[in-house]
């Protein structure tokens, strides 16, 4: 092998070259699902005890980061998912609604937790019986707390749905008790 041979500087492909080196098998919806589903920002809504266990599904252990769904915000306009841990009560529910209706589109929501998703043991007149009185929820969490493990099952249903684009006939034709 000649090692002395010389390597021109200036290989730069030309763009017919390019687009003939690579080719996508595939959809492109498929492709922006794909996207959508690794790149989940979520808005953490913790209210009650379930707060504390959502951070600990942030944190280095069970490490949320590893699902794409590290980038939390708390502000409505940059967060595609909210993550609703804790008691709601009435007087929350309308703040809870204003949050959800300023969250772009495509949005999702987890209810995590007995609170979230019934409105758990407090049978009482000023907790809402579940977030879901008000929005549409996608993915309910059980436990109370759930686990983080439960919380991380959670995210990936959602991702798994997200990557399916399965229909959504619970948002779409969504109507609650504020909206
Ligand atoms: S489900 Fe249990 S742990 Fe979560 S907010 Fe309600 S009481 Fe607290």
């Amino acid at each position: 092998m000649n090692t002395n041979a010389r390597v021109p500087v200036n290989v730069q492909p030309s763009d017919e070259e390019l687009s003939k080196s690579f080719a996508f098998t595939s959809r492109l919806e498929d492709i922006v699902a794909w996207g959508r589903k690794n790149a989940l920002w979520p808005l953490p809504f913790g209210t009650a005890c379930c707060g504390i266990e959502m951070m600990s599904v942030m944190g280095p252990r069970y490490d949320l980061a590893r699902y794409g769904a590290e980038v939390v915000r708390f502000s409505p306009r940059q967060a595609d998912l909210l993550l609703v841990a804790g008691t709601i009560t009435e007087k929350m529910a309308p703040i809870l609604v204003r949050i959800y209706q300023q969250m772009l589109e495509p949005k999702y929501v987890i209810a995590m937790g007995a609170c979230a998703s019934s409105g758990g043991f407090y049978r009482a007149y000023h907790v809402l019986q579940g977030c879901d009185k008000v929005i549409p929820v996608d993915v309910y969490v059980p436990g109370c707390p759930p686990t983080p493990e439960a919380v991380l099952d959670g995210v990936m249903s959602l991702q798994r749905m997200i990557a399916l684009q399965q229909p959504r006939p619970w948002k779409d034709q969504w109507k609650g008790l504020l909206t």
